[in-house]
């Protein structure tokens, strides 16, 4: 029986994620140091090294059996996307990425030959993003695992924030969404299939090859940051789609004190993401809002700025206005014109539509 004096132990699933970095980052406290930007809250950290000079610092994991089963997830894809998924954080700063640790967690099941080819998309990566990785660490472990961190540079005033949306600006997003998740689950149930079928199954993916490589190995939105650069416009507010969109626009909208109002029918989505929600019979809308792993970038901008950029490379998903209710600052008016609260993990009723 527990002694009556132990500390109470609460369950992280209680208060989620996001409510267990907030109980750690009051541990620590506020910090006092002059050079530090921003802290704990963004896409990274933010330290200043010269006058108008800073550093950004962000680190992230991959681990085996929570973001990656290794059935279907080739070891060069996994070191490209180790690194792709810290650059679009870079990324989402507006800033250039420059070098990387890497820490190999290794289980016993991890040949050299293995840890080889994960390297070989590490330095894939390192040539994409013209990064280079200067140190790391190699550990045992109970599951295979990347760890990586990532240092970026930027002139202070280039950075962009989550806080920065203004009411009227675009909330848009580059290139499309929707399309990982939507590999994800042909990857899962092809899996499924092999172990009900053995060789008997025959896999035809092709269909999905498009929506399996942005699950597998996603670029992040580096050129975009370079476009910006060259048409000499900066966004207001910036974040990347790790968690999906639905959950993006919450953080951007709560950082910058703004609300949004979304259109569902301007969501820019593949045809083969389509195809692929089709064939599950559900709905495409909801693989773009809540999927997650698409590492685009989601950006707010005035109009007029948006008129310097390539068309091509972005798509008007929405406007930022005034929060009228502070329970829904984010609204999405659907196909049939009717107007709904977006939650961040979705729809307010998405039982009553899958
Ligand atoms: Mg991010």
């Amino acid at each position: 029986m527990e002694s009556p004096d132990a500390p109470q132990q609460t369950d992280i699933s209680n208060i989620g994620e996001f409510g267990l970095i907030a109980v750690l980052r009051d541990k620590l406290g506020e910090p006092s140091d002059d050079d530090l930007v921003s802290g704990i809250g963004d896409d990274t950290a933010v330290y200043r090294v010269d006058d108008d000079r800073v550093h950004l610092l962000t680190t992230d994991t991959l681990t085996e059996g929570i973001h990656f089963d290794r059935a279907f997830m080739p070891m060069e894809h996994l070191g490209f996307k180790a690194l792709s998924v810290n650059v679009s954080d870079i990324a989402a700063m507006n800033a250039t990425p420059r070098y990387a640790t890497v820490t190999l967690g290794l289980s016993q099941q991890v040949s050299v030959e293995m840890a080889e080819t994960i390297y070989e998309g590490v330095k894939e990566a390192c040539d994409a993003y013209d990064m280079t990785v200067v140190g790391g660490d190699t550990v045992s472990a109970h599951a295979l695992s990347l760890s990586v961190t990532v240092v970026g540079e930027a002139d202070e005033n280039d950075v962009v924030y989550r806080s920065g949306a203004q009411v009227g600006d675009k909330l848009c997003v580059t290139g499309d969404i929707g399309a990982s998740y939507a590999g994800l689950k042909v990857l899962v149930r092809n899996r499924q299939q092999l172990d009900e079928q053995g060789e008997d199954f025959q896999p035809n993916l092709d269909p999905f090859s498009y929506v399996i490589r942005r699950h597998l190995a996603p670029p992040a939105q580096l050129k975009t940051v370079k476009d910006w650069a060259d048409a000499g416009v900066t966004p207001n507010a910036l974040i990347d789609i790790s968690d999906g969109l639905a959950s993006e626009v919450h953080h951007l909208c709560e950082a910058s004190e703004v609300g949004a109002q979304l259109y569902e029918p301007a969501l820019p989505i593949d045809p083969e993401t389509r195809n692929t929600a089709t064939d599950f019979g559900e709905d495409v809308n909801r693989y773009a809002l809540i999927g997650g792993e698409d590492y685009e970038l989601v950006f707010t901008m005035p109009e007029e700025d948006l008129d310097a950029l390539d068309p091509q490379s972005y798509t008007v998903i929405g406007d930022i206005e005034a929060p009228e209710d502070p329970d829904h600052p984010v609204l999405i008016q659907r196909a049939d014109g009717e107007n709904v609260p977006l939650q961040p993990g979705g729809y307010d009723h998405f039982d009553d539509r899958a």
